[in-house]
């Protein structure tokens, strides 16, 4: 076998129905992938047990006994896909050349595998697997899981359109990735702000085969609003600007309940009580947006995120350009 070290890492929560199956086609794939110079010695493929209440550990155990090339790591208990994918990836960087991510359930095509590790071969940091098609997933599914991306573009965040956590990285990405120390994790808006060369592989979404999902309506509303409140600020903007909006219409309100006084339309003591409404209504949505944009700006700080990565530097002379920005330029990621 030669070839890169390719790390499968598939996050498992109370897997026990897909896991042999899943174990049983990906040793396969990755020696037909170690036959075309796609995965050498070092490949192997990690099983990230997210805190399972079934068997999924003692099977973990079992495979890793019968072949060692497949590794486990235990969570002590359920901390959500996103974090048990970060736990395997983590895992994966000092042991790996790349690492690709991909769901228990198959749901995956395992048979995409090769075109990612060769777009790697030719140089790429990140491949990114984007669904063909939708048609295997609900009708609810689609339409809520598209509204979310055209949400999260509309407020910023650089999210790639139909693309899950199937993906490559590269070593060099995944120390990018090991630079964001942020709680609330979201890799697939993550991952675009490490920068480097990326490209898109293209497969067919399967159904899952076996089990049922762990991703229930109320786990995906949780983590899509998770995913804007990390990636975008501006919900705190539009407070703002609502302020800015009322305040001027106040003034408007003002006019008419002045003319009305003047008038003698108004029931007397009608005008002070609009008045003061619309001022203050106003006043309070701008105090509002003000206080919001110093939090924004709380908010960005305690993420410290990196604020640049050099990818290369043609320099002359003493003096390191450092391997990433901690310590100097303003954050520009928001
Ligand atoms: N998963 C996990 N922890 C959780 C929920 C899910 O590790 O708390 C894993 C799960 O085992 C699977 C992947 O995340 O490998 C995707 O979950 P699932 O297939 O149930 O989601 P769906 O495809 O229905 O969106
Ligand atoms: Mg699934």
């Amino acid at each position: 076998m030669n070839g890169p070290a390719v790390y499968l890492v598939v996050p498992c929560y109370n897997e026990e129905a897909v896991l042999p199956e899943t174990v049983k086609r990906l040793t396969e794939k990755l020696a037909r992938m170690g036959e075309a110079g796609l995965a050498g010695e070092g490949s192997r493929i990690l099983l990230v047990d997210d805190g399972s209440k079934d068997r999924t550990w003692a099977l973990i155990q079992a495979f890793h006994g019968e072949d060692p090339r497949v590794e486990g790591v235990k969570l002590a208990h359920n901390r959500g896909h996103q974090n048990a994918l970060l736990c395997g990836l983590m895992t994966a960087l000092p042991r790996c050349d790349c690492a690709i991510s991909l769901d228990a359930d198959l749901q995956d095509d395992v048979e995409a595998l090769d075109a990612f590790v060769e777009k790697f071969l030719e140089g790429c940091d990140v491949v990114y697997g984007v669904r063909n098609r939708r048609d295997t997933d609900t009708w609810f599914k689609r339409a809520t899981a598209q509204g979310f991306y055209r949400i999260m573009r509309l407020l910023g965040a650089d999210v790639v359109f139909n693309h899950a956590d199937y993906r490559l990285m590269s070593r060099r990405a995944l120390e990018g990735l090991s630079e964001y120390r942020e709680v609330n994790l979201f890799l697939r808006g993550l991952v675009p702000l490490i920068g480097y060369r990326s490209d898109y592989v293209y497969y067919d979404r399967q159904e899952r085969f076996a089990g049922e999902s762990k991703y229930p309506f109320k786990k995906m509303l949780a983590f899509a609003l998770d995913g804007i409140t990390s990636f975008s600020v501006r919900p705190l903007k539009l407070i703002s600007n609502l302020g800015i909006l009322i305040s001027v219409l106040s003034v408007f309100g003002l006019l008419y309940a002045l003319i009305s006084y003047f008038a003698g339309w108004a029931v007397s003591g009608w005008t002070a009580i609009v008045c003061s409404i619309w001022l203050l209504g106003g006043l309070q949505m701008l105090c509002l947006g003000v206080v919001g944009g110093y939090i924004g700006k709380i908010y960005s700080e305690v993420k410290a995120r990196p604020r640049f990565r050099v990818e290369e530097a043609l320099l002359h002379g003493p003096g390191d350009p450092g391997k990433d920005g901690h310590g100097t330029t303003a954050d520009q990621d928001l």
